[in-house]
C-alpha cells in the first residue's frame, strides 16, 4: 500500500468570513479547521486536509488581527501533527504493517485538541474543552 499525504502544508489557507463560527472548539470569533479525511482507493491509502480559517463577520480590522494570529498557532500546532501521523503511517507501510488508520486518526484528533487547550491554558485566551482519550492504545 502507498500512502498519498496531501494539503496540510498548505499556507496561508483560505479565510472565510462567517455570521456564525461553529465546529472550531468552543471558539466564536474564529477557528481552524483542517477538514481532513482519509480513504483506501485500491492500494492506495489517501489523507487529505483542506485548512482554512473562519472569521465572524463584522468584526474590525483590528480584532480581525488578533482573531487570525490565534488561529495562525492552531494551524502551526495542526501541520506539527498532521507531519507526526504521516511519518506514522509511512513508518506502519514500509515496515509492511497495518497502518491503523481508524485509531491513528482518533488519536491525532485528540492530540489536536489537547494541543488547543495547552494553547488556550498558556495564553489565557480561549476555552479548556474536555476530551476524552480514545479508548485504544495509541499506534506505534
Ligand atoms: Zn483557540
Amino acid at each position: 500500500m502507498t500512502l498519498a499525504f496531501l494539503g496540510h502544508d498548505m499556507n496561508p489557507p483560505p479565510v472565510h468570513r462567517v455570521a456564525r463560527v461553529t465546529g472550531c472548539l468552543g471558539e466564536t470569533e474564529g477557528g481552524f479547521l483542517h477538514n481532513g479525511s482519509y480513504w483506501q482507493e485500491s492500494d492506495t491509502l489517501r489523507v487529505t486536509f483542506r485548512p482554512e480559517f473562519l472569521v465572524l463577520q463584522g468584526l474590525d480590522a483590528v480584532q480581525e488581527a488578533r482573531v487570525l494570529r490565534h488561529e495562525e498557532q492552531h494551524r502551526v500546532d495542526f501541520v506539527e501533527l498532521a507531519e507526526r501521523l504521516e511519518r506514522g503511517l509511512r513508518t506502519a507501510l514500509r515496515q509492511r504493517r497495518d497502518p491503523e488508520i481508524d485509531h491513528r486518526w482518533e488519536w491525532f484528533l485528540y492530540d489536536i485538541a489537547n494541543r488547543a487547550n495547552q494553547f488556550h491554558r498558556s495564553s489565557g485566551q480561549g476555552e479548556t474543552i474536555n476530551v476524552a482519550e480514545p479508548h485504544f492504545p495509541r499506534p506505534v
